[in-house]
């Protein structure tokens, strides 16, 4: 198997009469030792089956295909769905091992073959909702790395009482461990954003609940940073009906009302959530 080279990607892209587009983040990572290390970092073992975001001109695909024992790839731009098995027959001897699917990510919601690794240079755009949106439906993700802008990293691996923690932070904390794994150097893409890039692993945990459970937590956690600087009591009082109301259920589970979203880790959303549900049922 040969990576691609800088001067091939780019050959590639005249090929295709490629213009990168901006809006479907199609930055294309130029060197293959940085492909490899992705691969390292996710741990790909001999049995995987890697599911590929945006496998663009195919670098980290070829990488992934060393590795693993399949490959799906989900590409939304048909140009490149339609050339990634030509590319990936002409270097590697694992073409079989590839299954491509011209899609929008956020429209798959199930594949005929289950997913073990997640390992993707993620369109920038839309990285948290397809992060969050791959773990909900692919439960037999048991773990993975994802490329995304530094910020949007910092802000999915973020723990609370920190600035950059968030509803990515909290979401994700929901379905797995998630915390920063290094950072890569705009240089290595063609062209080179305007923003760094970091990679973010994570490993799912247990469930923490069920779907009743998660529904109820993730509309809690829109509430509580829809308005970051208010306390708990005002942000959660539209579900209690009046901020007094919402301080004293808040208490009743040990949770002080004028704390702010911010300082809750996801198991005391769940605590929140919980209540709200045993509440409601009388
Ligand atoms: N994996 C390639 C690499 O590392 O060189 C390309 C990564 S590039 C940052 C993002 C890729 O995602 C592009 O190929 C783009 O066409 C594709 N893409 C953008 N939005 C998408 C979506 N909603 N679903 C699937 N693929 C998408």
């Amino acid at each position: 198997m040969s990576l691609l080279r800088a001067a091939e990607i780019r050959e590639l892209a005249a090929q295709l009469d490629l213009k990168p587009s901006k809006s479907l983040g199609q930055n294309f990572v130029i060197d293959g030792n940085v492909c490899k290390k992705i691969v390292r970092v996710a741990d790909v073992r001999s049995d995987d089956v890697a599911l590929e975001i945006g496998p663009g001109l195919g670098s980290l695909t070829l990488a992934l295909l060393e590795e693993a024992s399949s490959v799906v790839a989900i590409e939304i731009d048909s140009r490149l769905a339609t050339q990634l098995p030509i590319t990936v027959a002409k270097h590697s001897q694992r073409a079989a091992a590839l299954t491509v699917h011209t899609s929008d990510a956020l429209a798959i919601t199930s594949l005929t073959v289950e997913p073990t690794v997640l390992v993707a240079n993620l369109p920038y755009n839309v990285s948290v909702p397809v992060f969050l949106h791959l773990l909900e439906y692919f439960p037999t993700l048991r773990s993975g790395v994802v490329m995304v802008q530094a910020e949007v990293a910092d802000r999915l691996a973020a723990k609370p009482n920190s600035r950059e923690y968030g509803i990515p932070s909290v979401k994700a904390a929901w379905w797995a461990d998630v915390s920063g794994a290094g950072s890569v150097s705009r240089s290595i893409f063609w062209p080179a954003p305007n923003v760094d890039s970091k990679l973010v692993s994570f490993s799912r945990h247990a469930p923490l609940g069920d779907e009743v459970l998660r529904k109820k937590v993730f509309a809690i956690i829109d509430l509580a940073f829809a308005q970051r600087r208010k306390m708990l009591r005002a942000t959660l009082s539209p579900i209690y009906g009046g901020s007094a109301a919402a301080e004293a259920h808040l208490e009743s589970v040990g949770i002080d009302g004028t704390l702010r979203g911010e300082a809750l880790t996801i198991h005391d959303f769940c605590t929140i959530a919980q209540q709200v549900i045993r509440s409601a049922r009388g």
